[in-house]
């Protein structure tokens, strides 16, 4: 089974108007054939830079998302807002939301939900705490997370798992190839078990977490790992460009 690697850049709160848009711009140039390439810039910028790529080539995404279509929501955002932007995948359950911002396991539910049913890609991000892994809880914990997903979610390409281990996010340390390997073969083998095992070999599963054009290429390479979420990395061109290379 063939998976297209998506490469996704999160730039959560960082870069201002005119920088988003060039920093878009230059990944639009570059971005290499046979890899799906996204970036999620915060939601203000999201208008600028969807008009300054206006090119299949690059994917807009949105770093969160509300569960109600419209009403008495201050400070929230909907599917359909972001659809009428252009957005086409959507983040939920990042870690920061979870750990930072308190997002609780029952609002992602309601998220995730939303996204898929608005007709977007979920990529939804699950991983342990570093507490969790020394305890020996990760698998219980991520296997949790996945069941915020629901059966009801049926087609493949518009589910994206992140796997991010919360302790390799911004630290500059990552997983190895190997711990990432085994994690991204655990969700392969819930998501076989909760849907069925084609449905799993077509759903791509990034790994998140301090991937960096030096170790891209190792973690890229594992059977089970399809793409990446890039953080600190995606704030520039080269270096996420770079990446998006080491998938293919
Ligand atoms: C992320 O925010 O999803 C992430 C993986 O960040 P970083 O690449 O900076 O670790």
């Amino acid at each position: 089974m063939t998976r297209t690697p998506f490469i996704a850049g999160n730039w959560k709160m960082n870069t201002a108007r005119s920088g988003a848009v060039e920093l878009a711009k230059a990944v639009a140039k570059g971005a290499p054939k046979g890899v799906s390439l996204g970036v999620a810039p915060p939601f203000v910028y999201l208008d600028a830079v969807g008009q300054a790529i206006a090119s299949p080539s690059l994917l807009l995404g949105a770093q969160d998302v509300y569960f109600e279509k419209n009403g008495a929501f201050t400070g929230e955002i909907s599917v359909e807002m972001l659809k009428d932007l252009g957005v086409k995948f959507v983040l939920a359950g990042h870690s920061e939301r979870r750990h930072v911002l308190g997002e609780a396991s029952a609002l992602v539910a309601r998220k995730v939900q939303a996204i898929y049913a608005g007709g977007l890609t979920l990529v939804h991000c699950v991983g342990e705490k570093i507490e969790q892994r020394d305890a020996g809880q990760t698998f219980d914990v991520v296997k949790r997370q996945l069941e915020e997903l629901t059966s009801a979610m049926q087609d493949p390409q518009r589910l994206v798992i992140a796997y991010e281990p919360v302790w390799a996010i911004g630290t500059g340390r990552n997983a190895t190839d190997a711990q990432a390997q085994e994690v991204h073969a655990f969700v392969r083998q819930h998501l076989a078990k909760s849907w069925n095992k084609d449905f799993a070999d077509r759903v791509r599963i990034q790994y998140g977490g301090s991937m960096k054009p030096e170790n891209a290429r190792g973690l890229l390479s594992q059977p089970d790992i399809d793409g990446g979420l890039i953080g600190g990395a995606s704030l520039k061109a080269d270096a996420f460009l770079a990446i998006a290379a080491a998938a293919l």
